[in-house]
């Protein structure tokens, strides 16, 4: 296989760096090449994404929970191409050609059915893959119809709308109750289940329901795993269900969700629990167009990458994030979907692209992981801190617990924005969020 590290580049045409989607590690990535290597015409960087807007994904249970204004925190593609220097195309990937080096991205219609963009090829010579992953329901009877998933920002809406109805029917309605089930009691599922408890109390508290919000909107989170949060410290776990446990939400450890129906979910151990929202938070696959593009791909169909983020098949092309499995040999496994891993592979990307200009051989790209942190809303937070500072693994949670959650999204807006400006922003929003309802009304 040609090592593409070494490949020296012609120097009078700029090299066509291609990154397909702008999530929390694509838009950090061309934002850092557009500033160093497009600025200097040492590379045309072109992102493309399906959407006009970026929202970093780990705030969707926030705007489904309806604390979270997704339009003061989304950022426009083309605005941000414009201040760093690289260029946008709207469009879905639809197919690579690898032997042309080009990719078709889809047409843009707009909300009447009118095209906007049509169908286009863009050429690349870097081609860089970045589009994360949807969710996985494990082929469950009746979960895809269902339950909501959260993988975008309009699933996340469109939850946060049917919360509001279902609470504003339950006060008229003789039952007077909302059943909520989320199914998987990973760090989204309690994320999203302790944001839930608070904006039902905060419904209630502008009186747009008059239901018991502690005893009338009964939330149930639903895990197959013998505890909550199976990927973290025991400790961690059993302090969650705890605080869970205090905000009046049932954990139901050890059931496998066996089907799901327009007003229960039923476990394979027999329960039947009523369900008004049911909410699937159990697991995540790769984008089925990754399976279609003639690049070898694992069982979940993220693209198999090398340990420096190349495709097995393909050195030149390239894919990190929830899209890529990359090798984690201290676990003997892959790196995990997280913010954490994508931000790291970004900045390690941003790196083995400048290499890979200059003709010089790529570097190995080392997960570091430091730990998660679990907020639970205004409540609380409980996490692990990992590193070589710190040791083995260290229990944190209150204050300093939240304070080192936001940090994750800061470090994220700091990447696309500097420091300056990601101040700035904070400030103005802590002081709109003194003048605005603590949760989205309407
Ligand atoms: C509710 C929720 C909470 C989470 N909380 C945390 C957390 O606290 N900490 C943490 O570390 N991780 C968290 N995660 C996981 C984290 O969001 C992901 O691991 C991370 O966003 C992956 O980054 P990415 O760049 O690979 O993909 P994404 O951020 O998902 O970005 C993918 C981009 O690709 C675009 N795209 C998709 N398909 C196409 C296509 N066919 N063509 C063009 N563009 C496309 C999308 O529009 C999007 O902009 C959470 C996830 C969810 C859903």
């Amino acid at each position: 296989m040609e090592n593409a590290g070494e490949r020296q580049m012609p120097s009078s045409i700029p090299h066509r760096i291609v990154v397909v989607g702008g999530g929390a590690g694509g838009l950090e990535l061309v934002t850092a090449l557009g500033d160093k290597l497009a600025r200097h015409g040492k590379a045309s960087v072109t992102l493309v994404d399906r959407a006009p807007t970026h929202l970093w994904k780990p705030l969707l249970h926030e705007v489904a929970a309806g604390v979270l204004d997704a339009n003061a925190q989304a950022l426009d593609y083309a605005a941000q191409a414009r201040w760093h220097r690289f260029s946008f195309q709207q469009g879905s990937l639809q197919a690579l050609d690898r032997a042309r080096r080009s990719i078709t991205i889809a047409a843009v219609f707009d909300a009447d059915g009118f095209e906007l963009l049509p169908q286009r090829e863009i050429p690349y010579d870097t081609l860089v893959l970045a589009i994360g992953s949807v969710t996985n329901f494990f082929n469950t009877p009746g979960a895809a119809e269902h339950a909501t998933a959260l993988d975008m920002l309009e699933q996340a809406e469109h939850f946060r709308r049917r919360m509001i109805a279902a609470c504003m029917r339950a006060d008229l309605s003789a039952a007077a109750q909302v059943n909520i089930v989320i199914i998987g009691g990973g760090a989204t599922g309690v994320e999203l289940s302790a944001e839930l408890r608070n904006t039902a109390e905060v419904l209630r508290a502008y009186g747009m329901h008059h239901l018991n919000p502690r005893r009338d909107v009964r939330i149930t989170v639903v895990e197959a795993a013998p505890r909550l949060l199976s990927a973290l410290p025991e400790r961690v776990s059993r302090k969650t269900e705890e605080l869970l446990r205090q905000l009046d939400i049932d954990v139901l450890s050890g059931e496998k969700v066996s089907e799901v129906r327009a007003d229960e979910v039923l476990t394979a151990n027999g329960k039947t629990l009523p369900a008004d929202l049911t909410v699937w938070a159990a697991g995540i696959r790769a984008p089925a167009i990754l399976g279609e593009l003639g690049l070898p791909v694992n069982r979940l169909g993220q693209i198999v990458v090398t340990q420096n983020l190349q495709s097995e098949a393909d050195p030149d092309i390239f894919a990190f994030g929830d899209c890529a499995a990359c090798p984690w040999p201290e676990k003997d496994s892959t790196v995990p979907p997280r913010a954490q891993a994508a931000h790291q592979q970004a900045s390690f990307l941003f790196d083995a692209l400048k290499r890979r200009l200059d003709g010089r051989p790529l570097p190995d790209f080392h997960y570091r992981d430091l730990g998660s942190l679990v907020s639970l809303g205004r409540y609380d937070a409980v996490g692990n801190l990992m590193g070589p500072l710190i040791g083995s693994t260290l229990f944190i949670e209150g204050l300093l617990a939240r304070m080192l959650y936001f940090s994750l999204y800061r470090m994220h807006k700091v990447a696309l924005h500097g420091w300056l400006r990601t101040t700035a922003d904070t400030i103005g929003q802590w002081l709109q969020r003194r003048t605005a309802p603590r949760v989205k009304l309407h």
